[in-house]
């Protein structure tokens, strides 16, 4: 359940064929992500920095750990919802944290969305209730 006295905090991920994307969707609702708390994973964290201009906490990249690290939070009820851009076409060498972050996601019922158009809807929703 998201307290609403509090800044929302989010997690973004995306894979490598993602982030342009990602870049594109923070910047459309930079607004909004300028109240959150924002963490995500490494290059992610840096590119939606250096391109958006939004404050990210950054964690370990995907692949050395960053998912888990996630994953961790939310299983301690530190994050409202998570962003994550996944690349069906390429294998990943960390599918199994992929799937304990989803997995983490759905047993703590924290809103994950892990495309395009339902992390716009996420956000825009978001957006609302902020
Ligand atoms: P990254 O991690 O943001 O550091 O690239 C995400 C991933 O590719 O899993």
């Amino acid at each position: 359940m998201i307290d609403m006295h509090k800044p929302m905090t989010l997690a973004l991920i995306a894979h490598d064929h993602k982030k342009d994307a990602m870049v594109a969707l923070a910047t459309e609702f930079a607004d909004f992500l300028k109240t959150c708390a924002l963490m995500g994973t490494g290059t992610t964290g840096g590119r939606l920095q250096a391109e958006v201009g939004l404050e990210v906490e950054r964690l370990l990249s995907g692949p050395q750990g960053g998912d888990l690290q996630i994953g961790a939070r939310l299983a301690e009820g530190r994050v409202d919802a998570v962003i994550f851009l996944r690349d069906p076409m390429t294998p990943q060498p960390h599918e199994p944290d992929i799937n304990a972050l989803v997995r983490a996601c759905d047993v703590h019922d924290v809103p994950c969305a892990t495309n395009v158009s339902s992390a716009r809807l996420l956000l825009a929703r978001l957006a609302e209730l902020a």
